[in-house]
């Protein structure tokens, strides 16, 4: 298992999620940005991400997941 928080993923606060893998931690980290969409701190990285363009996101997509793999195990 291993832990990401929601500042390491994109975004903007100390949320912790935990996981045995990049997609699933992905996933509940997107559940908690839909959450907390009224957050100013998580609507700014949230234009942020919207701006870039498609290879940038998945270029920014794949550092998250090279950062992850690294990530000891908990
Ligand atoms: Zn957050």
């Amino acid at each position: 298992m291993k832990k990401m928080t929601c500042k390491q993923l994109w975004w903007a606060c100390d949320m912790e999620f935990y996981g045995e893998d990049f997609e699933s931690i992905g996933n509940m980290c997107k559940q908690h940005v839909m959450e907390v969409k009224d957050d100013p701190a998580h609507q700014q990285a949230m234009q942020e991400m919207m701006s870039l363009d498609p290879q940038a996101q998945q270029a920014r997509y794949a550092t998250r997941k090279a950062e992850f793999d690294e990530l000891p195990h908990i």
